[in-house]
C-alpha cells in the first residue's frame, strides 16, 4: 500500500482514504467520497467502487467493466474544481488525469446523493478537457511544474 494517498491530499493513505476503503469510516461529504473513489480506482478496490455507487445504478457487469477500466488506465492525479451541496444532493466537478499522449483528462461533474447517512455516486456529465498551464504545479502532486514533470 502506498505511503501517500493517491487522491493527492498529501496525507498518508492510512490517515486519508484507507479507513473509508476498509469501511471503518464513511465519507462525510460528496467531495470526500469522490476522492476516495478516485483512489479506489488507482488501487483497484472494485468492491468499494460498487458499494459507493448508488444501488439504482448498479449493473450486473459492473465488476467486469471496472476491472477493465482499472487495468487499462494509469491514473496520474486528481484536481477537484468545485463542490456544491444542497441537502441530500451534491455535485463535484473534478478532473482525473491519466497517462496518454497528450495527458488524458476525465473532466466530469458528478452527481451524488445521500441516503440513510451515506453518500453515493449517482452519475456524471463529461465536460471538455481544459488547457493546462505548463508553468503551474503538476496535478500529480510531485511539487514540480507541469513542464518539468515527466508523464
Ligand atoms: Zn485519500
Ligand atoms: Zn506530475
Amino acid at each position: 500500500m502506498p505511503d501517500i494517498c493517491p487522491c493527492i491530499s498529501g496525507k498518508p493513505y492510512k490517515a486519508c482514504c484507507e479507513p473509508l476503503h476498509l469501511g471503518i469510516l464513511r465519507a462525510s461529504s460528496a467531495e470526500q467520497l469522490m476522492s476516495s473513489r478516485y483512489s479506489a480506482f488507482v488501487l483497484g478496490k472494485i468492491s468499494y467502487l460498487i458499494d459507493t455507487l448508488h444501488p439504482d445504478k448498479r449493473q450486473a457487469d459492473d465488476e467486469q467493466t471496472l476491472s477493465q477500466t482499472i487495468e487499462q488506465t494509469q491514473w496520474l492525479g486528481l484536481k477537484v474544481i468545485k463542490h456544491q451541496q444542497s441537502g441530500e444532493k451534491a455535485t463535484v466537478e473534478f478532473i482525473a488525469f491519466y497517462h496518454q499522449q497528450p495527458i488524458g483528462q476525465l473532466h466530469e461533474c458528478s452527481n451524488f446523493t445521500k441516503q440513510e447517512g451515506r453518500w453515493y455516486y449517482v452519475d456524471g456529465d463529461i465536460l471538455p478537457a481544459i488547457k493546462l498551464a505548463r508553468n503551474k504545479l503538476c496535478f500529480c502532486g510531485s511539487g514540480k511544474k507541469i513542464k518539468r514533470c515527466q508523464h
